[in-house]
């Protein structure tokens, strides 16, 4: 140990080092690699799964008795007439089957609770799961749009915002939707190159990279959230917003990798700022929102300003499903911006959306970001394929019809216990904060260190670890990959671990691993104390 040279690896991107890291911890072969750098849930919600095998089921019966007459094999369009006594027989035969009692108490639910017209519900779960129609509307489905609606308003903590409020474009996940949505702000023309643009530090790495993409061109100003705020943003940067320069600000809430949600105050700071930059552009991905207690969006603090980015990946598990929406209220700044462009990029804009409508110049920017979505003149099989538009609806009904939230309880303790024992053999207390959501973790080096040894030892540490050295030992001596939290923006030495994709006394491992090259490094530290004197 110690004398393997791990300086070599100190330039690599980030992703040569996130390869290069589990290259590294797979090299031995009589131990588990342990990836602890994968945002990739390892738990999952099954009900609703079951639910969709079920209605797939059925919905395939429904299709061939509408062609008895034909060789096996063919079948036809569901036939309406008579699905729903249909659909309550298969219900009442099997009962023993948990996926089938859930789609049968879900369609009172959508009736009773949402006050949406079950049989018209049951048509579009029975079509859209056979996948026998083109999206339509292209944007959602119509009373799946309205049930995410309400799943969105709900979990993003939106009050007072009627449904007819906002609509929804339904996407393959929260990265299709950055894709989208930065491609469709740049060809209309409300960010160009060279504009300034703001971006909540740390974060997803895409965000920091799409900015500087030919493409875009745009320059970065970094609103920074402060490790000793515990990785809230200090009001001084996010006044940083008033300089009217900055057309948009990006962030993540809750954060990645921190790990915590915008407090009360940072919202109402935020809300502050709109009213005197009422131009401002927000993008806020909330991914990690329904993990969060009583979460606020900052969609539900300022509307008007907000493009609103959810995915169902983390929370249910669904990262392969593909599964997100963008939420725009129908009163936003966009549209409002669309208006007043001038004349020359109108008429542009008008050329570039001609095939659409005889009148371009309506289309709000919402049906925009999904005409360009398919280079506009695909825009006739734009969309989220339906069978995926079923599993989402099933997954939101599922949390919404889950009145004790036992769901939410059990991933969000899950997560927690995790953390709880990594932290528990690293020696160190778990950090306590109300925002703290605990998908990720970072450890910081320098507080660690401090905790464990003392002031004079945490300075030592830091001018003499590299730390990206420090996570290629780890690699390599234990199997644990944890990423450098420097690639997400974070400016203080830190790993970060996620807290979702491995097993409780696999966290307990990893603490276990960082603690004993805590105290090899103090014993080092101990002797060449000794040398100096
Ligand atoms: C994981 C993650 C996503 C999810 O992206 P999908 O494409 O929906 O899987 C989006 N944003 C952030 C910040 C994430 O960490």
């Amino acid at each position: 140990m110690g004398n393997v040279d791990y300086s070599k690896y100190s330039k690599l991107s980030p992703f040569e080092l996130k390869d290069n890291l589990i290259e590294l911890a797979q090299s031995k072969t009589d131990r588990m690699m342990l990836n602890a750098g994968r945002g990739n849930p390892n738990f999952l919600a099954t009900i609703p799964r079951r639910a969709f095998f079920q209605l797939g089921l059925f919905s395939t019966t429904e299709s061939e008795f509408s062609f008895s007459y034909m060789p096996e094999g063919l079948g036809g369009f569901p036939r309406p007439v008579g699905l729903q006594s249909r659909f309550d027989n298969f219900i009442m035969h099997n009962r023993d089957k948990p996926g089938v009692v859930f789609l049968g108490k879900a369609i009172s639910y959508v009736r009773d609770q949402l006050g949406l017209d079950p049989d018209a519900f049951l048509l579009e779960m029975v079509e859209g799961i056979l996948g026998c129609n083109y999206p339509v509307p292209d944007r959602m489905l119509r009373i799946s749009e309205s049930i995410i609606k309400e799943y969105i308003l709900r979990e993003m903590g939106v009050q007072g915002m009627p449904k007819e409020g906002l609509d929804l474009f339904a996407v393959e996940g929260g990265t299709a939707a950055m894709a989208y949505i930065f491609n469709s702000l740049k060809e209309n023309k409300m960010i160009a190159h060279g504009d300034r643009i703001a971006i909540g530090t740390p974060i997803f790495t895409p965000y920091l990279e799409i900015p500087k993409l030919n493409d875009y061109q745009l320059e970065e100003v970094l609103i920074e959230a402060d490790p000793k705020l515990d990785w809230q943003y200090p009001e001084s940067e996010l006044r940083k917003l008033e300089d009217p320069s900055i057309k948009a600000f990006f962030l993540v809430n809750p954060s990645n990798p921190p790990s915590v949600k915008l407090s009360d105050e940072g919202l109402a700071i935020l809300a502050d700022i709109v009213k005197k930059r009422p131009d401002l552009i927000i993008l806020t991905d909330d991914v990690y929102g329904t993990f969060a207690d009583n979460f606020k969006s900052l969609f539900a603090v300022c509307p008007d300003n907000t493009i609103l980015v959810y995915s169902f990946s983390k929370y249910f598990g669904a990262t392969g499903w593909r599964l997100g929406v963008i939420a725009l209220s129908n009163n936003n700044i966009l549209d409002q911006k669309l208006a007043t462009l001038s004349k020359k990029d109108k008429k542009e804009l008008e050329e570039r959306y001609s095939s659409l409508t005889t009148d371009p110049a309506k289309i709000k920017f919402i049906d925009r970001l999904v005409a360009d979505s398919r280079n506009v003149a695909l825009n006739h099989t734009a969309g989220l394929s339906t069978p995926q538009q079923v599993q989402m609806v099933l997954f939101a009904l599922f949390n919404m019809m889950d009145s004790q939230q036992n769901y939410k309880k059990a991933v969000k303790s899950v997560v927690r216990e995790r953390d709880a024992a990594l932290y528990r053999q690293l020696g160190v207390a778990v950090p306590e904060d109300p925002n703290s959501v605990d998908y990720y973790t970072l450890v910081n080096l320098e507080n660690t260190s401090r905790t464990l040894y003392g002031d004079e030892f945490a300075d030592w540490v830091m001018k003499n670890k590299n730390p990206t050295e420090l996570l290629f030992r780890v690699a390599d001596e234990t199997g644990v990959v944890l990423l450098p939290g420097s690639g997400f923006g974070v400016l203080h030495p830190s790993a970060r671990a996620s807290l979702a994709n491995l097993n409780e006394y696999q966290y307990a491992a990893i603490g276990d691993s960082l603690r004993r090259f805590a105290e090899e490094s103090y014993q080092e530290y101990l002797k060449t104390k000794k040398g100096k004197k």
